[in-house]
């Protein structure tokens, strides 16, 4: 008995399973049934016409795109680069500047840009008249030689690229670069280029590298007012094929290339063939800055394209930072500065600039040559400027955006 009352109960179960599973086989046919419905592509309602539903599933069948391309998601990293115009030392500036029978202090001239400048990832700053320091005996114009603490104050401002490629590098021969380099020992962070008292010297890159991101820095000058170049490392000459052959070394090396040109007119702010057909050349190989100095005067910034499509930032001129010559032109300058981001993507990575701005700076002195001080122009009082102060910004920043209307005109107080 207990065998039969096994096999009845045996028949009960098989029974009930296979009714279970026609329900819920019936209930997946209705559930899909009713999911085909709303799939209508186009307005035509797709679960009335012979689809194959294995060609083409029903939406929420799709699935979801859950590789949010997280390989390809590109990470940013950003840098400032800042530049101020020529460093001219005449011998009025280094008698406000001394503070002993031989020693002097030229910081208190950058104290209003220090904060600013301390800012800048790469801050740019050109030697115009070369710091030989006083065992080679100070000089003024035509031939200069500037005391070497306009080395420490170029450092303590913040400045760690150093153009020494000018028409001036030479005024005190081999012997006033290798001064200079001397003192710069001091300051091993800083990047002193474009001369040089050795080949090997000259052949090196110098790259600096902030927040992950290499800047490689080159120099060079038109001439040397006819000063006689006792070696060609001394000083780096503009010439196409020297030029070249720095910029792809550098581009071996680096992330992005700057480099400091030192041209054009004199007294100008317009920008001169020779300036236009270098910079051409500078953007088809590439360079990301060019950084223009020597007219002593402020020329506009421009984007110029290269060969390959790319854009270059060229800062034409940037005047004087600090000197003393006498017209309102010549004692205006400027910070330049641009935004660098450097944008990876897995194994790849390219430069990208942005936001270029211009902090207007104006060269104040006494009439009787002292207390120099370079002001951005939103600190400079009615007193400190000879004449209608709001037509001079006015002049200043319509040269300035001539080839870039969109130009930042910046204030102190924004950094
Ligand atoms: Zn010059």
């Amino acid at each position: 008995m207990k065998k039969v009352k096994r096999s009845v109960a045996n028949r009960r179960l098989i029974v009930s399973l296979v009714l279970l599973l026609f329900i819920i086989g019936f209930s997946i046919f209705l559930g899909w049934s009713y999911g085909q419905r709303p799939y209508i592509v186009d307005g035509i309602d797709e679960s009335t016409s012979q689809v194959n539903p294995e060609v083409v599933p029903p939406a929420e069948e799709v699935p979801p795109n859950t590789e949010t391309t997280a390989e390809q998601e590109p990470t940013i990293t950003s840098a400032t680069f800042m530049g101020t115009g020529d460093i001219l030392i005449h011998y009025t500036n280094w008698e406000d500047a001394q503070i002993g029978p031989k020693s002097y202090d030229f910081t208190p001239a950058f104290a209003a840009i220090k904060p600013i400048i301390q800012q800048a990832n790469f801050a740019f700053a050109n030697e115009e008249t070369i710091p030989g320091g006083i065992e080679l005996g100070l000089q003024s114009y035509p031939q200069f030689n500037s005391p070497s603490e306009v080395i420490d104050a170029l450092a303590d401002t913040g400045f760690n690229l150093i153009q020494q490629a000018s028409n001036h590098t030479l005024d005190q021969g081999e012997a006033g670069i290798a001064k200079a380099y001397e003192k710069w020992q001091e300051y091993p962070d800083v990047a002193v280029v474009g001369s040089a008292t050795s080949q090997a010297q000259r052949d090196e890159v110098a790259i600096i590298e902030q927040n992950g991101i290499k800047a490689a820095f080159l120099a060079y000058t038109y001439g040397t007012n006819g000063m006689p170049i006792p070696n060609e490392y001394n000083v780096n000459l503009i010439d196409r094929t020297l030029i070249t052959a720095d910029v792809k070394r550098a581009q071996e090396q680096a992330d992005l290339v700057i480099v400091g040109m030192h041209w054009g007119d004199e007294g100008s702010s317009e920008v001169n063939a020779m300036q236009r057909e270098y910079g051409q050349l500078l953007a088809d190989l590439g360079v990301d800055i060019i950084v223009g100095t020597h007219p002593h005067v402020l020329q506009p910034v421009e984007w110029l394209t290269g060969k390959d499509g790319n854009q270059t930032y060229a800062i034409w001129s940037m005047g004087n930072a600090l000197s003393t010559q006498l017209e309102i032109p010549n004692l205006t300058g400027g910070i330049f500065g641009i935004t660098i981001d450097k944008v990876t993507t897995g194994e790849t990575s390219e430069i990208q600039l942005r936001n270029p701005f211009v902090i207007p700076t104006w060269n104040y002195y006494t009439a009787a040559y002292r207390d120099f001080l370079i002001l951005p122009f939103d600190q400079v009082e009615a007193s400190q400027f000879p004449g209608d102060f709001a037509a001079h910004q006015a002049t200043t920043e319509a040269i300035l955006r001539t080839y870039v209307p969109e130009l930042t005109i910046a204030k102190s107080i924004d950094f």
